[in-house]
Order: C-alpha cells, then sequence, then structure tokens
C-alpha cells in the first residue's frame, strides 16, 4: 500500500521517490516508503484547501468533531502494541518509552476532544442597549503541520489533535528519518471516519516539499517542531504570505541543583533527565548547575550511574536507553564532545562508542558527563541532542537563576531543594516554559508546553494548544441602527 495519502486517496509518490527507513539500533534499512517531491506537496495542499472551502468538516458541529477524536483515540489503544514496535525500530526508544508515547498520543486526543466543548465565544458588554457584540471563533484554515524525529507520533499529535478539533485541515509532514507511525496515524484517522480531502500526508525530505508546504499560499498557518535553523527558515517562508506561524524549537535546559537537595533522589532526578532517549529529547536537562559544596559528590553518583545505563535494542525488555537516531547525527554529536575536550571541559565519563561488539552496527554513544564547565563555552551554549551533561557550579541563589537564564533557550528547567519556598522563587525566576521542583520531565496534555526566547513562539497542549488553531472574530451588531451624524455634509 502506498504511503502518501492525499485528496482521500493513498498513492505513490508522483516522481515515482522512495526512501529507505533504517533501523537506528542495526543500521539496517528494515523497510522503504515513498518520498514525496514538491507536486505531491502541491497536490496534498490543494486538497486540504477544498476541504476546507467546500467540504464539511469545518461547518461539523463540535460534538461531532469530539467523537472523532475520541473514536481515534480508542483506535491508538486497540493498536497500541504495532504502533510502539514501529516506533522503535523506528527510532530506536526503548519499547517501555514507545509505548508510553502512544498512551500519551491517545490522552492528547481524548484531552482535546472534551476541550473543543469548552465555549469560548463570549458575548462583551459594550455599554449599549442598542448592539449585541459578540467574539466567536472559526477555524483558522489549511494547517502544515511539520514534526521531528525524535517524538515522531507524539509531536505530530500535539499538532493534529488540536487542529482538527478546530474544523481545520491538514497537511502532515512527519520526519523523513521516523515516518512510519504517522502513516499508522492516518490509517486510523480514516478509519475513524474523518472526511475527504480533510487529512494529508506528505512524507519527504523537508528541502525538497518543506517550501511547498510553507510557502503555498493555500496554506494559512503552519505549526512546525524542529530545529533552530530550520524554525528561522520556516519563519522566512512563511513571512511573505504572512500566515500564522507557530514554531516549537530546541532547549539547553538547566537543572539546577541546591545543597539541601536529598542527594541521591537529586543524582537519580539528574540522571534521567538528562540521559533518557540518549537525550534526544528537546527539554533534556543538559546543563546540570550545582551548589559547589555537593557537587563533587553528586557528579561522582549520576556518572557512577551513567556508567551502568545498559544500552540495548529497544525491542529487548532489559534495554534501558537505545542509540542514537542515525550515523549523521552521532558524528554531530560526537563534533560536540572533541569540542569540549578543545574548550577545556573535563571529561568525567563517556565520551566514546561503546566496547560491546553487539553494538557495533547501531548508532551507540556513551552517556557522557563533563565536568568543569563553564558558560562560555559553546558545549554549554549550544544543543547538542545527544547523551552530553556539562557541569557548572554555584555558590549562591541568585547565581544559580542567572547561570539557568544564560542561555538563548529557554524551554525547560528544573530545581532541586529541600526547600519549598526556594523552589518556587527560583521556579518564577527561571525564564524557561516549563518549569520542574523536585523533579524533571512530566508534562500532562492540560498543562501549556512550548518555549521563551529562541525556544519558540507559541504552546501546545493545554488551552493554548487550541487556540493556536483558532481564528478569533468580533461581530458587532446594531440593533436599532441610526445615522451616526459624524460627517455633516
Ligand atoms: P529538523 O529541524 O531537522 O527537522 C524537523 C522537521 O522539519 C522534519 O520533518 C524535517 O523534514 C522538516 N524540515 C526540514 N527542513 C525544512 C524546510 N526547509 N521546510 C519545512 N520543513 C523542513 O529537526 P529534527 O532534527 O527532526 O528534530 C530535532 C529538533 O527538534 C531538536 O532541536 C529538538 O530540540 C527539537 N524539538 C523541539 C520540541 C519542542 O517541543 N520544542 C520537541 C521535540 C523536538
Amino acid at each position: 500500500m502506498p504511503e502518501l495519502f492525499i485528496d482521500s486517496t493513498w498513492r505513490p509518490a508522483a516522481e515515482g521517490g522512495r526512501r529507505e527507513v533504517v533501523n537506528p539500533y542495526d543500521g539496517e534499512a528494515f523497510t522503504t516508503v515513498d518520498e514525496a517531491s514538491a507536486p505531491d506537496a502541491e497536490a496534498a495542499v490543494l486538497a486540504a484547501r477544498r476541504a476546507f472551502d467546500t467540504g464539511p468538516w469545518p461547518r461539523t458541529g463540535v460534538q461531532e468533531r469530539s467523537a472523532l477524536l475520541r473514536r481515534v483515540a480508542d483506535l491508538l489503544e486497540r493498536d497500541r502494541e504495532e504502533i510502539a514496535r514501529t516506533e522503535t525500530l523506528d527510532t530506536g526508544k526503548t519499547l517501555v518509552e514507545s509505548r508510553i508515547d502512544v498512551d500519551d498520543v491517545a490522552a492528547v486526543f481524548r484531552y482535546y476532544a472534551e476541550q473543543v466543548l469548552v465555549e469560548v465565544d463570549r458575548t462583551v458588554d459594550v455599554g449599549r442597549d442598542d448592539v449585541v457584540s459578540r467574539v466567536v471563533h472559526h477555524p483558522v484554515g489549511v494547517c502544515t503541520l511539520i514534526a521531528p524525529w525524535n517524538y515522531p507520533l507524539l509531536q505530530m499529535s500535539w499538532k493534529v489533535a488540536p487542529a482538527l478539533a478546530a474544523g481545520n485541515t491538514v497537511v502532515l509532514k512527519p520526519s523523513e528519518v521516523t515516518p512510519l507511525s504517522t502513516v499508522h496515524l492516518v490509517r486510523l484517522l480514516v478509519e475513524a471516519g474523518v472526511p475527504d480531502g480533510v487529512v494529508n500526508l506528505v512524507l519527504g525530505a523537508g528541502s525538497a516539499v518543506g517550501p511547498v508546504l510553507t510557502e503555498h499560499p493555500a496554506v494559512d498557518l503552519v505549526s512546525f517542531t524542529g530545529g533552530l535553523e530550520t524554525g528561522r527558515a520556516i519563519l522566512r517562508s512563511t513571512a511573505q504570505t504572512v500566515k500564522r506561524t507557530t514554531v516549537e524549537l530546541g532547549g539547553k535546559n538547566p537543572q539546577l541543583v541546591f545543597a539541601d537537595a536529598d542527594l541521591e533522589r537529586a543524582a537519580d532526578t539528574v540522571l534521567t533527565g538528562v540521559f533518557l532517549h540518549a537525550g534526544q529529547v528537546c527539554s533534556a536537562g543538559t546543563r546540570l548547575i550545582v551548589e559547589e559544596s555537593i557537587a563533587d559528590e553528586l557528579v561522582a553518583r549520576v556518572a557512577e550511574r551513567a556508567r551502568r545505563v545498559r544500552l540495548g535494542n529497544g525491542l529487548d525488555e532489559g534495554t534501558e536507553s537505545g542509540p542514537l537516531v542515525s550515523a549523521v547525527h552521532r558524528e554531530k554529536v560526537e563534533g560536540y564532545v572533541r569540542l569540549g575536550l578543545q574548550e577545556g571541559a573535563r571529561l568525567v565519563t563517556g565520551g566514546r562508542r561503546p566496547a560491546d561488539p553487539d553494538l557495533a552496527r547501531g548508532f551507540f554513544y556513551e552517556p557522557t558527563i563533563f565536568d568543569g564547565c563553564d558558560r562560555s563555552m559553546r558545549l554549554v551554549q549550544e544543543e547538542t541532542f545527544g547523551p552530553i551533561m556539562t557541569v557548572e557550579r554555584f555558590r549562591t541563589e541568585a547565581e544559580a537563576v542567572e547561570l539557568g537564564n544564560d542561555t538563548a533557550y529557554g524551554l525547560a528547567g528544573g530545581v532541586q531543594t529541600g526547600d519549598d519556598e526556594r523552589g518556587e522563587r527560583v521556579a518564577r525566576a527561571l525564564r524557561h516554559g516549563t518549569v520542574w521542583i523536585n523533579d524533571f520531565g512530566p508534562y500532562v496534555p492540560q498543562a501549556e508546553w512550548g518555549g521563551m526566547r529562541m525556544s519558540g513562539n507559541g504552546r501546545e497542549l493545554g488551552p493554548a494548544g487550541l487556540a493556536e488553531y483558532r481564528e478569533t472574530q468580533h461581530v458587532w451588531r446594531n440593533t436599532k441602527p441610526a445615522a451616526a451624524d459624524w460627517f455633516k455634509g
């Protein structure tokens, strides 16, 4: 069955392109998919446009749209194991993580099935009895939804669930590195009964299909999650037609640990915060900022546990962390390790590919810790998107906050302390979109997610994640029209 879904038909790429899909665990291409080019992207955009302008979906009642989202959630739960396996083969992440991802995706569909029923239209009191003033909401139109490879289905669900709930039509563009779970999702959307042309799927390289999907005048909104440089390019592409554009970009996320924190628990939180999914998490807590008096002890504990992380095949239940997503990405991570050494950072552990011959064919890299870092280093400031943690030390709370905010990004941060008041104070002083106190990583569909500064310009999840896909309109009705007599002539 072909993998492009355009105008309610599964079809191969117009120019016959195919792409190999590689398992990062062993470097083997285990399947191929259709690879779109510009004409496919154009056809998808035009199909979504027709469905928006003349199809039923934007005019369908919220109860019906809500019901469709619930059906999708049910189908995701039915196919949980198959999707999780697919995600593991595609990304290398462990099956446990993939199952959590599928559960989270279903939860996002259920959340927006409920949230779309919350009335947001409102009557405005304008202080006159001859006027009825209403603020009403509409879908934005045709939405291009572009997702990255680290959480392929999860990141796509944060876009497609609210976009459909609000009555938009969509063109989905998953990462060319990890297309398979999104193909499955589109099958489920069709099975759930989404009307013709409402959902379109384009697989392919960003450079080939991206310009059409982001510049085309028939597209009204672009929602993008990915790297900073791509985000900048997309903002430039959408500027010409002034599209509504949301970019969710990278992070360089601090984990602040004060001396009054429980050391053992703090070490565990730091470890998970940085090395989960081999550090390929936008909110990975890669920057440990620790109070000087406990720094040596904490770093030693985290390093000791980092050395014991069990790398392996994501499909094996005993595996704790999979490989990096691709050979190219591992080279980028290795480049950062070389850079760190040149910049004078001191390697505590890792800094190499694992010696285990069973892992030699995959794109594995050892959890890596650099001590003796400071904020002037590129290693401390740039997103490495791999299993690399840097260590900086502080003496005062003010210094900790200043270091935590000394980044161009602002996606997420953590503070660990035994003092609740300090935790709350520091959390509010950190300029990051999410801050965890004595924790690192959890999120829920009900709470907004997104970045400050160069981590992005919008919000996903929560009510704001739905508002991104709605237009606001003010309708003013004069019930007793009379001449204004402003101009006397
Ligand atoms: P990427 O920027 O390379 O690619 C992301 C997507 O954009 C892919 O689908 C890609 O094909 C597409 N793309 C590339 N060039 C394009 C163009 N010119 N026009 C349109 N689309 C184009 O990112 P990646 O390597 O897939 O993902 C990793 C990045 O994503 C990291 O920086 C990470 O921090 C970020 N991320 C952010 C969040 C968040 O919530 N803020 C979540 C997950 C990942």
